[in-house]
């Protein structure tokens, strides 16, 4: 009888689902994606295959800068102190919708768009976090809505902010240091993945810092009394890292990566490096721990008798969620239905996954139910986070990629850069977009998305966890 009642229930919720019919602007905005459909592949595609790293994606910036002027945005190119940093506006007045496309490449994954690895550019960058997608896609999102504003369909304000350096340095920090959000009421964001929903998961707060040792160079065999080895100090401070894995909450995450250990094997090393990362579910988690590995570069150097310097790079905040925002983009999700594969992609999803070991279960197009908020997500970080902390946020993610893909590989290069990608770009481009819609046309779903951002943000301060000074552009950076 319960199990009866519960299918009832499921078959009226369904059926007063497929009621729900899509309005006459969301159908505009479904129309616009279309319209614009060849040119946004193009445009992803050239990102694509330019595969610019953190604040080098100068030709990635300008194409899409470059778009959104021709689509009659009002662009202001290098904000922030970034030249890879924009803002696109179009409309004027209240609400303030904004959407967020990241386009930096990660080092390393050059891969052309076929399911087994092989690389386009030996040893050069690849978009293996889909960002190419990323940015097109919102760009895309935020044109629909400019043309609904610009017929009078909707009253308002869309920005479209280019946010350089996801994968290194997170470029958002300084662009929220400089007040970019400050007029915005709500910002929308999504990000490629191995399936489909509107993502109500925080993600972790991470820091950066430099740990750097000075010893004195001698020579390794003659005199190595004279020396003063930076490298002890280094090894001894990654030791005294791996000891210290033991005593910390499991949510915690450290990883380092050394990034100069001495130069050749007869000097004893009068320097060296190490770029090390602390995370965990929560900001405040995580500052103790970084606290604590900060100061035990001291004990290294004491051990080893040398200096030591230790160098704040970045840290993110955790993502705050909003699930009202979520309930919002889930409706649209479920509006537009799954994503629908041709064989040959279904094929070619499989292809991957037999060369990256996973089971051979092609494309998951699902539409996933809005999933509990979970205390601690584990997965990674994201500088969304900091905008999270500054104005309400609501993230979408959406399949680019088979079921299980490994993520930061070449797998996602070759999805980014064939049909799956795209059909996944421009999925996105009209759920948020259609999400930005009923924000635009319905001022309690507005405001209501706005008070739960409040709610979770409670009496927290946001401190952005950067030096002081410019953004570490290169050519700007000091060792
Ligand atoms: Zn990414």
């Amino acid at each position: 009888m319960k199990h009866l009642l519960l299918i009832t229930c499921y078959l009226l919720s369904i059926s007063a689902f497929s009621q729900k019919a899509i309005t006459k602007n969301k159908k505009s905005i479904v129309a616009s994606v279309e319209k614009h459909k060849q040119e946004m592949i193009s445009l992803s595609d050239e990102i694509w295959t330019l595969a610019e790293t953190a604040f080098e994606e100068n030709q990635s910036a300008k194409l899409l800068a470059d778009y959104a002027e021709k689509q009659g945005f009002k662009v202001e190119r290098s904000v922030a102190g970034m030249p890879t940093a924009f803002v696109a506006t179009y409309g004027s007045g209240k609400p303030v919708i904004s959407v967020l496309g990241e386009f930096d490449a990660l080092p390393g994954i050059s891969q052309t768009a076929t399911p087994t690895k092989s690389p386009l550019n030996e040893g050069a960058a690849g978009h293996g976090c889909g960002h190419n997608l990323f940015g097109v896609g919102s760009l895309g999102a935020a044109i629909a809505v400019k043309e609904l504003i610009a017929s009078g369909k909707i009253k308002g304000t869309v920005k479209f902010f280019g946010t350089p350096s996801e994968e290194k340095y997170f470029g958002k920090i300084w662009m929220v240091k400089a007040g970019l959000w400050d007029d915005v009421d709500v910002n929308i964001s999504w990000h490629p993945s191995a399936k489909t929903e509107a993502d109500v998961q925080s993600s972790l707060a991470l820091v950066d810092f430099k740990v750097e040792f000075f010893g004195q160079a001698a020579h390794a065999a003659m005199d190595p009394w004279n020396g003063r080895s930076a490298s002890d100090a280094l090894e001894l401070y990654t030791t005294g890292i791996n000891y210290y894995r033991e005593h910390v909450e499991p949510t915690v995450r450290m990883h380092y990566h050394i990034q100069d250990g001495g130069q050749v094997v007869n000097v004893v090393p009068d320097y060296s490096k190490l770029w090390m990362r602390v995370r965990d579910t929560k900001r405040s988690g995580m500052m103790p721990v970084y606290e604590r590995a900060m100061k035990m570069a001291e004990g290294a150097a004491i051990m080893a008798n040398v200096d030591y310097k230790v160098s704040l790079i970045s840290g993110i905040y955790e993502v705050l969620v909003n699930r009202e925002g979520g309930a919002i983009m889930q409706s649209n999700l479920e509006l537009l239905g799954p994503i629908k594969y041709t064989e040959e992609e279904v094929v070619f999803g499989r292809k991957i996954q037999e060369a990256t070991g996973k089971e051979q279960v092609g494309m998951d197009s699902n539409i996933n139910p809005l999933e509990e908020t979970k205390e601690n997500p584990g997965g990674g970080s994201t500088d969304v986070g900091d905008v999270s902390w500054n104005v309400a946020n609501i993230n979408l993610s959406v399949t680019t990629a088979p079921k299980d893909t490994p993520w930061h590989s070449w797998a996602v290069v070759a999805c980014g850069g064939m049909s799956i990608g795209h059909k996944g770009m421009l999925y996105a481009a009209k759920a948020m977009a259609m999400t930005m819609t009923d924000l635009f046309e319905d001022p309690k779903l507005l405001e209501n998305v706005k008070a739960e951002y409040k709610e979770r943000k409670g009496d927290e301060v946001y401190e952005a966890i950067v030096p002081d000074g410019p953004p570490p552009i290169p050519g700007n950076t000091k060792k």
